[in-house]
């Protein structure tokens, strides 16, 4: 646990990533402690291109828990920001009293200030609520001194950031108890483990396609040339494209051809570098559509990552000496 300072002000930032599902989690068996009806598998995503970070302040001179989100300052008694704050300073209470921990009382009795950004567009389908509350529980777990299995805890602020936990290829297991004890994520494979893949996050700003997805997925089976691609869409209608560094440019190049960037605008490609390449007229023909307006935003080109971690550089604290967002923040 950090030292306190001579303002008794304790501060610790910390960044996690977004995890997208390859098999899905399609609901819950108990809200409450959000138990799934089904194990799922992710990767997580490089927090090269996207993260949370979040600081979590703790003082004698604050009055109450707070939260600013994005700038922003949140209600803190929304209940899945009680239970991670409840069950962190539980286990915090726990290593104390079994003696495992020197958690002095600045961890449990004081209010904790936490100040949190995503750099990405929050509750838009990119899956900032399994960033958000993996690094909320990552970090208030190094400022209470609490460690171990916390993936069951992130679990309870959203089940999917139960995955965000841990780097590279990871599952959540459903478990079979009552009390979830049991729910949590394991890290199948670390980011290592397939260096070619790489995801493509196609922003949308249009609404959804009039196409449902049996028919969708059907049509892409019988039809198309581009099947060595799989996609998944996350809660919104953002597409995640899973492909390998082979096809990237090329992939890049049809949505560039169907999505134009000089007439749907800014910045088109961003992230990890894509250089442009040329499509046959045999591809064009197959992929038989018109250049259109509107769709697609732009593309994240990303790969898989690691999992959170510790942000050491002061500088970064998303809050100020007096324990309030800074000006940026
Ligand atoms: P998304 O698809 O982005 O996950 P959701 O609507 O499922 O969208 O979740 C968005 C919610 O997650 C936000 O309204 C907020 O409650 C929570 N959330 C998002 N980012 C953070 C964060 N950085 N810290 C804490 N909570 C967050």
């Amino acid at each position: 646990m950090p030292e306190d300072s001579g303002n008794k002000l304790t501060m610790v930032t910390c960044s996690a990533p977004v995890n997208i599902a390859v098999i899905k989690y399609w609901g819950k068996r108990d809200e409450e402690l959000i138990l799934p009806i089904n194990s799922s598998l992710s990767v997580t995503l490089h927090q090269d291109q996207l993260k949370t970070t979040t600081t979590v302040a703790c003082s004698r001179s604050f009055q109450e828990d707070c939260i600013w989100l994005n700038g922003k300052e949140e209600d803190i008694t929304q209940p899945r920001l009680q239970s991670c704050l409840r069950e962190i300073r539980r286990l915090a209470r726990k290593r104390r009293s079994d003696g495992e921990a020197d958690v002095d009382a600045a961890g449990l009795s004081h209010k904790v200030h936490i100040c949190s950004v995503n750099n990405f567009p929050t509750a838009a389908g990119l899956a900032s609520s399994a960033a958000g509350y993996a690094c909320l529980v990552y970090t208030l777990s190094r400022v209470m001194g609490v460690e171990g299995e916390l993936s069951v805890v992130s679990r309870q602020g959203s089940g999917s950031a139960c995955r965000s936990m841990y780097g590279g290829f990871v599952q959540w297991i459903m478990g079979q108890q009552g009390d979830g004890k049991d729910s949590l994520a394991q890290q199948v494979e670390p980011e290592t483990h397939w260096p070619e893949l790489r995801v493509l996050v196609l922003v949308v700003s249009s609404e959804r396609k009039p196409v449902g997805s049996t028919s969708g997925m059907q049509t892409s089976v019988e039809t198309s040339s581009l099947l060595k691609v799989a996609y998944t869409f996350d809660a919104g209608p953002n597409a995640v494209i899973y492909t390998l560094q082979q096809n990237v440019e090329e992939f890049v190049q049809v949505v560039k051809h169907l999505f134009p960037p000089e007439i749907n605008g800014g910045q088109f490609l961003k992230g990890l570098p894509v250089a442009p390449t040329t499509l046959s007229e045999e591809l064009k023909q197959a992929i038989g559509m018109e250049p259109m307006v509107k769709g697609i935003s732009y593309i994240i080109s990303t790969k898989a990552g690691p999992g959170p971690r510790v942000v050491e550089d002061p500088s970064e604290h998303l809050l100020g000496s007096d324990g309030l967002p800074k000006e940026s923040a």
